[in-house]
C-alpha cells in the first residue's frame, strides 16, 4: 500500500513536506508527493463563492491499484446541502480531498499557529484515509474517524484510530 499527496492549486512544498512526513508516521507506509492539476476554477461556484468538493475529487485519479490518493487543497470546499466540508472521500476509486482553508487559525480572525493548523489538516488527512481504507464514523470523540462539523470537533479528536476502528482498516 502506498500513499499519495497531491498538491491541488498552489500549496507550500513546506507544508505538503510536513504532512508527509505525518502521514506516513500513522500509516506507516510510503507516503509520496506528486504535483495535482492547477485549474480549480471550473470547480468554482460563483453564487457560494466556494469549489464544488465532489467535482474536485473525480478529478483526481490514481495510478496504482494500491494506492491511496489525497489531494491538498488551499480554497474552500462545499457539497450541496452543507455549508462546507473539510473534505470528502471517494471509497470506490480510493481517493480523498482535504482543505487547508478553514483549518487555519487566520481564518477566523486569529494569529497563525503553525503546529495547529499541521495537526488539525494531518487529522482531516487521516480521516478521509480511513474512509478510503473503509471506515465509516465513529462515535467516540477522540477517535479520527468521529465526525467534524465543526473545527471543535476536529481539535478534540487525535490523529489516532481508537481501538475499535485500527482493526478495521484494511491495507
Ligand atoms: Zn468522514
Ligand atoms: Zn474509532
Amino acid at each position: 500500500m502506498k500513499i499519495t499527496l497531491k498538491s491541488l492549486g498552489n500549496i507550500a512544498d513546506k507544508t505538503m513536506e510536513e504532512l508527509k512526513d505525518r502521514v506516513s508516521g500513522i500509516f506507516h507506509c510510503p507516503t509520496e508527493i506528486k504535483a495535482g492539476f492547477n485549474d480549480l476554477a471550473q470547480a468554482y461556484n460563483p453564487q457560494r463563492k466556494q469549489y464544488f468538493s465532489s467535482k474536485l475529487l473525480a478529478f483526481l485519479k490514481k495510478s496504482e491499484r494500491d494506492e491511496r490518493v489525497v489531494g491538498i487543497a488551499d480554497v474552500d470546499l462545499y457539497v450541496p446541502r452543507l455549508n462546507f466540508v473539510f473534505g470528502e472521500a471517494d471509497v470506490g476509486s480510493g481517493t480523498a480531498i482535504v482543505s487547508l482553508c478553514r483549518l487555519r487559525q487566520e481564518y477566523y480572525g486569529l494569529a497563525p499557529e503553525e503546529a495547529l493548523f499541521l495537526e488539525r489538516a494531518t487529522k482531516e488527512i487521516v480521516h478521509e484515509l480511513g474512509h478510503t481504507f473503509g471506515l465509516g464514523h465513529c462515535s467516540n470523540i477522540k477517535c479520527v474517524m468521529h465526525f467534524s462539523n465543526s473545527l471543535a470537533d476536529t481539535d478534540l479528536k487525535e490523529t489516532k484510530f481508537c481501538s475499535k476502528c485500527h482493526p478495521k482498516i484494511i491495507l
